[in-house]
């Protein structure tokens, strides 16, 4: 690393509503904050999984809806209006057993930081037909969130698909039989994998029906989704089912690959946040926001809420450990800096 190198305060991995509030806090704060927003790809773009999305209905301060684009633009100027910095690359790798942090973009040089918050959010699993994609990104009746788009005026009254056997996929057929016709759950194979509590729970409910060993070969439809094009997976039979909406509920994948063997990740790979109400991290002076910890809510105030936790908590810990002067600070371990800030600060 390059002896002049700069050592930023606090730097903040990813652009979703997490990254940004965070950012916002933060700048406020005056901690000078660099944002590293990621780089386009095929299945994550800067800004968020918010950018896939039309009609944003449950984010509070937009009665008349707001769509995914413009809130992640309006989150992204807000921050910028109190002087937050912005390079759009990925973090490949980081080391966080030396202080200042060491973080590695894709391109630029190393960049040292006294404090990281890591916003990188989740990836819906998606099924990977073309078709599902295209209308999955245009709004065109494919989703990956019932709790998010079901109650759209679209999908009322219609007969709705969920992909899936697990809890969130009788979560999901649940939740969506509140303004379906009726629901209809594909599953690949002859039983459910969600817990049993749950799966009995769906199997009773009179507005869902099971399609068992099938699975989704297509997806028909122009602009918006008309109906399946499915596969017996026993007999390999092909056929077409009409539906007024499709919801993807196989799972999420957190965006976590860069921090393998730096960070404590959950067997799925989330952040482990060991203190419940609390953003830090296994390592002191690492926090986290949003999805990436949160394999429970999964929603853009939720994200925004702890990005707002994390950016308050990584000021009180500098504070703490006088991290903006000079010398770097002798750290304690996570356990023992936490604790009531006003404990802290004592
Ligand atoms: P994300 O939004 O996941 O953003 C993280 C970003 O970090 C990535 O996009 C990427 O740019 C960046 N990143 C990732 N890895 C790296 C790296 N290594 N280096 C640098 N940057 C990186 N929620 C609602 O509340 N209401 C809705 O209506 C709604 N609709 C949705 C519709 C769809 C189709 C989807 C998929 C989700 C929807 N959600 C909705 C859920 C909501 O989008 C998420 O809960 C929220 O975006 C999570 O925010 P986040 O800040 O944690 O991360």
């Amino acid at each position: 690393m390059p002896q002049d190198a700069r050592t930023e305060t606090l730097v903040i991995i990813g652009s979703g509503p997490a990254a940004w509030t965070a950012a916002v806090y933060a700048a406020r704060a005056n901690l000078d904050p660099l944002v590293i927003e990621g780089e386009p790809s095929r299945d994550m773009i800067p800004g968020g999984q918010l950018m896939y999305t039309t009609d944003i209905e449950n984010f509070p301060g937009f009665p008349e809806a707001i769509d995914g684009q413009d809130l992640m633009r309006r989150m992204k100027e807000q921050a910028e209006r109190f002087g937050t910095r912005t390079i759009m690359e990925n973090v490949s790798s980081v080391d966080f057993t030396t202080y200042p942090f060491v973080l590695r973009p894709s391109y630029s040089d190393e960049i040292r930081a006294k404090s990281v918050i890591v916003a990188t959010g989740a990836r819906a699993n998606w099924l990977g037909l073309d078709n599902e994609i295209r209308l999955a990104h245009s709004g065109g009746g494919v989703s990956a969130c019932a709790v998010c788009d079901g109650a759209l005026p679209a999908f009322r009254g219609k007969t709705l698909a969920v992909v899936g056997g697990g809890d969130t996929a009788m979560e999901e057929a649940n939740y969506l039989t509140k303004f379906a016709g009726e629901v209809v759950i594909i599953h690949r194979r002859d039983s459910f994998r969600a817990s049993r509590i749950m799966a009995e729970r769906t199997l009773a409910n009179p507005k869902i029906r099971v399609e068992w060993n099938t699975q989704v070969a297509d997806v028909l439809g122009d602009d918006f989704i008309t109906g399946l094009r499915l596969k017996d997976t026993v007999t390999g039979e092909e056929r077409d089912m009409e539906v007024g909406g499709l919801f993807v509920a196989i799972g999420h994948t957190p965006n976590t690959q860069f921090l393998q063997g730096s960070l404590d990740l959950t067997p799925s790979g989330y952040v482990v946040a060991p203190h419940a109400w609390r953003t830090a991290t296994s390592v002191d002076g690492v926090f986290a926001a949003g999805d990436v910890m949160d394999d429970y809510y999964r929603q853009a105030i939720t994200a925004a809420g702890t990005g707002c936790m994390a950016a308050l908590e990584a000021e009180r810990w500098m504070a703490h450990h006088g991290v903006s002067e000079a010398e770097p600070p002798v750290l304690e371990t996570a356990e023992s800096s936490i604790g009531h800030p006003e404990e802290q600060m004592a």
